[in-house]
């Protein structure tokens, strides 16, 4: 039998529905008893691997949830469909707390510059630290982009508390080499670990743990360290109201701006009778300050590009695509296509809402304000996430049965 890789599994939506019902019979108690094992490269089939189309909407946490409820009780399938809010819920809290995305930028900026040519941190980046799971680790990032979720928290913890390395950092290489790499889960999920999300509590990686989900694969006993003192502790800010959307018409030439973060362009609550032309916006490269790997790179692009084809290729009406659209031109494209309004579906936090952002400024002065278009899994449940998870999980039930997920 074929193994499809990362990139065959999640760069096309079929791909990607495809792999999920094809596993979704064991995402019930199965997942729940193993999704901890960490196997290895190319061995991690306890999980889905299906974060980087989740990542870029390609495919939609919903869908998600509602192809696993065919199968399995709620009750059976409870791990697996909370491990898919956990993304919705980072994505909420984040997008009520921007200025913890904006902070993260600079002290990254700032660290960068302060750790330049530290040997303990160009060690830990070429995995050549003495501690053979976390060189391990690095490698298959690096040429995998992709790491099981308990090798990203021991990861994470052995860079804070062993290495002694600024968490930034991590993020940062993490950010530019996971395919699924998401401002939103991977930012506050290396808060988690540093301690400075939850009060007090910092994650740290135990020798026994890894060895155990490992199936012995690894043994750090003598090599990480055995204690674990939380990062300095701010007060995050309070949480802001998420926007609301606004009055998209219906009936007048449109052209749609198509980010990397939302590829399910074909269900979305679009004017798709009126859209006369698309421009693709790729903000990947702007995961970083530094190089973001190219593998990552290629995806995203070769996503967008898989995604806005199909649309157009479905969408009988002729549409003028311009793939990466140069930001300064937008005006004149929409002024040469005759319409009347711009369109984009939400990108939350991070970099592709920062460009959305640089071109609104462009296009409002022409009398031409980008419209944003949030899906109605977002406006209903970011709000929940005004305190820690386990508050947040309350309202899934809720959720679900809003949804008409069973
Ligand atoms: C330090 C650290 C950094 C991380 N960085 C990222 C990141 O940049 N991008 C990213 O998508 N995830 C990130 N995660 C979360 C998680 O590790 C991955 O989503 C998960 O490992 C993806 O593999 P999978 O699809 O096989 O997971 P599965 O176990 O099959 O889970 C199914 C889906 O649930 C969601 N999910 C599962 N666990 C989490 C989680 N802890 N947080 C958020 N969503 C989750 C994902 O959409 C995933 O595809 C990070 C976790 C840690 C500890």
């Amino acid at each position: 039998m074929t193994v499809l890789s990362l990139r065959e599994l999640n760069l096309s939506r079929r791909a990607a529905l495809k792999h999920l019902n094809k596993i979704s019979p064991q995402l019930g108690t199965i997942y729940r008893d193993n999704r901890n094992f960490d196997k290895g490269p190319l061995n991690h089939d306890a999980v889905t691997k299906l974060s980087p189309s989740i990542r870029h909407r390609i495919l939609l946490e919903q869908e998600a949830i509602r192809i696993t409820l065919l199968s399995h009780s709620f009750h059976n399938a409870e791990k697996f469909i909370t491990e898919i809010f956990w993304r919705t819920y980072w994505k909420g809290w984040l997008e009520m707390r921007p200025t913890v995305w904006q902070d993260y930028k600079n002290q990254r900026d700032q660290d960068l510059i302060n750790w330049q040519n530290n040997v303990r941190l160009i060690k830990a980046l070429e995995g050549d630290t003495g501690i053979e799971c976390f060189n391990s680790w690095v490698k298959e990032l690096r040429e995998t982009n992709y790491l099981h979720n308990h090798a990203r928290m021991w990861f994470a913890s052995i860079w804070i508390f062993t290495l002694q390395l600024p968490w930034t950092l991590g993020a940062d290489f993490f950010l530019k080499h996971l395919l699924d790499g998401d401002p939103a889960s991977n930012t506050l999920s290396w808060r988690w670990v540093a301690g400075l999300q939850t009060r007090g509590k910092a994650y740290l990686a135990v020798a026994d743990n890894i060895r155990k989900f490992t199936l012995g694969r690894f043994n750090p006993e003598n090599d990480i360290i055995t204690t674990a003192q939380p990062l300095e502790w701010q007060e995050p800010p309070n949480p802001q109201r998420i926007l609301q959307n606004e009055d998209v018409k219906s009936n007048v030439p449109t052209l749609l701006i198509v980010t990397e973060d939302d590829l399910s362009i074909r269900d979305a609550p679009l004017p798709h009778s009126n859209i006369v032309g698309i421009i693709s916006l790729n903000s990947t490269k702007d995961r970083s300050i530094t190089e973001v790997s190219d593998s990552v790179l290629k995806f995203s692009a070769e996503a967008i590009e898989v995604s806005v084809t199909d649309y157009v290729r479905v969408n009988a009406t002729h549409i003028t695509y311009i793939s990466d659209g140069p930001i300064g031109e937008i005006p004149k494209i929409a002024h040469k296509l005759g319409v009347s309004q711009i369109v984009s579906l939400y990108s939350p936090v991070g970099p592709s809402q920062d460009t959305v952002g640089k071109v609104n400024a462009i296009t409002k002065k022409q009398g031409l304000p980008i419209i944003t278009i949030m899906r109605d899994w977002d406006t209903n449940c970011w709000p929940y996430a005004t305190k820690g998870f386990f508050k947040f999980k309350e309202a899934i039930p809720t959720i679900i049965k809003q949804f008409n997920l069973t």
